[in-house]
């Protein structure tokens, strides 16, 4: 399978489309075509374990890699998860599911992608004859940084460098990050939001005197965000699985089509569900849920991208996003995979701070899509509805979707479709958030919160969390988002 870039001009590989993380041009690398799932394999990945599920969906695109070795691969990645189960799906109610992602190392759907990527890298590296030194770069709004960390820690030839807004990411979210342990990893606070720290990083990727620059410290760069292919294909086989589960314990029959509800910030895991429904998967809807960041929602109603507006600072930070990346991947898709119109439309996202889509392709989009928002009084309503129906805990950013679902159900009462909630992160990562929201009660210490959210809810306390509280902090940094560039050459030179 090759890969093309969004913008035109490149053709690559899989393995090349992964190392080099985004195309020359600035573009985003998509598969050439859509590789289909037959019936006879949709049959056989039923009686399927998850990591042989992944990595089965990973050899569609991935063809070039042996299948073997990607199969092994998956497998020691999804044994780092808690449970027997990577992907849960729990049910919440008549037609109701949380598909829980958040079971891995660092307790965020991140995990689900980020402890596969560092494979698919190295052998990406190793199959393209590159023998230079890798660096990753990866802007966090607030749990990449922590899960690409942990994914690249200690990695032999790779470097990690992880750009977060200093203000921007929830007390637990910096904690894991500036705690974080391994010989070849930097963390650096930026003055900023999130979409400076991902438009310096982009910057920093499209800039051919800083790749001069690099190739004389033998380095080359690479990226950890969902810009990068590499995370997006195993981010697609969770929602093949979901749906196989949902087949083997005969909630749903083969071919029935079900809905999506999913938190986004970048577009990244919800493009993975529109991907598999191009795959064949049988999905009717996707619901795209945002906080009160809600350019998405506005766009899937207007056909008007418009990021000219304040970035709020939400109980779900990692939805505090206005520039989506992944959009671009569906404008390529919906404009009939017109690369000089995407460029265009993404030229004036950058000079003008907007674009738009034509009426006939707003249309197409809403086929598939509709997009709704959460406001922060509303996030906790539906956490604490859900708490007090069933006794079900979930994180502000699946509350944030909860109550796009809800209000979804409430304007399509004789809809019987069933709902697939993506729920992506552990609600431990927001313990003062989510305490609020089930019990009312307010604590200033994110430990003191874990204590009571635990004696609230007698959800398991996740190790990884508990044990930061004694981890020595390492990372203290912070940068100019103009001056990034330095901070890179700085961490490649210190050997
Ligand atoms: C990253 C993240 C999101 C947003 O996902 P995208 O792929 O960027 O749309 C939502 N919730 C949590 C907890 C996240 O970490």
């Amino acid at each position: 399978m090759k890969f093309v870039s969004t913008r035109g001009g490149e053709k690559v590989s899989g393995a090349r489309a992964v190392v080099q993380g985004l195309s020359a041009n600035g573009g985003l690398f998509v598969p050439e075509k859509f590789p289909a799932v037959s019936d006879k394999e949709f049959d056989e990945m039923l009686e399927m374990s998850y990591p042989e599920r992944a990595a089965k969906i990973l050899s569609k695109y991935f063809d070039e890699y042996d299948s073997k070795e990607l199969l092994s691969a998956c497998e020691k990645a999804y044994s780092k998860f808690e449970g027997t189960d990577p992907a849960p799906l729990v049910r919440l109610d008549e037609g109701v599911y949380i598909l829980e992602l958040f079971h891995g190392p660092t307790c965020a759907f991140k995990d689900m992608a980020l402890t596969v990527l560092p494979y698919l890298l190295r052998k990406g590296c190793s199959m393209c004859g590159i023998n230079e030194e890798i660096l990753v770069l990866a802007a966090t709004s607030g749990d990449t940084g922590k899960a690409a960390l942990e994914g690249f820690k200690d990695a032999d030839g790779v470097k990690i460098a992880v750009f977060y807004p200093n203000d921007g990411v929830s007390k637990m979210q910096k904690l894991q990050m500036c705690t974080q342990d391994g010989s070849n990893v930097n963390v650096i606070g930026v003055k900023g939001n999130f979409d400076d720290c991902q438009s310096a990083v982009k910057e920093i990727f499209s800039n051919e005197s800083y790749a001069e620059e690099l190739k004389k410290h033998n380095v080359m760069l690479s990226s950890a965000n969902s810009i990068n292919f590499g995370r997006l294909a195993p981010q697609i086989a969770y929602y093949f699985s979901a749906y196989l589960d949902l087949v083997s314990s005969n909630q749903i029959e083969k071919g029935e089509e079900i809905d999506f509800t999913v938190p986004t910030g970048n577009f990244g895991n919800i493009l993975a569900a529109y991907y598999a429904k191009r795959m064949g998967l049988p999905v009717r809807r996707l619901h795209c849920a945002s906080n009160l960041n809600k350019v998405l929602t506005d766009f899937f109603r207007t056909g008007v991208y418009d990021v000219r507006r304040e970035l709020y600072k939400t109980t779900s930070p990692s939805m505090d996003i206005l520039v989506s990346s992944n959009l671009e991947r569906l404008l390529f898709e919906i404009s009939g995979r017109n690369s000089k119109l995407t460029a265009k439309r993404m030229a004036e996202l950058k000079s003008e701070g907007k674009y738009s889509v034509t009426e006939e392709e707003r249309q197409k989009i809403a086929e598939i899509f509709d997009g709704g928002f959460a406001g922060e009084e509303d996030c906790v309503e539906a956490m604490y509805d859900v708490f007090i129906d069933t006794g079900y805990t979930m994180d502000t950013h699946t509350g944030c979707a909860m109550k796009v679902a809800v209000d979804w159900f409430e304007k399509h009462k004789k809809d019987e479709t069933k709902m697939v909630i993506v729920s992506t992160a552990n609600p431990y990562k927001f313990p003062q958030d989510v305490l609020y929201a089930v019990t009312g009660n307010d604590v200033k210490d994110s430990f003191k919160g874990i204590k009571r959210l635990h004696a609230a809810t007698a959800m398991a306390v996740p190790k990884c969390l508990k044990e930061l509280r004694d981890k020595p902090i390492r990372f203290t940094k912070t940068a100019d988002k103009r001056k990034l560039f330095a901070e890179v050459l700085e961490f490649v030179k210190n050997k």
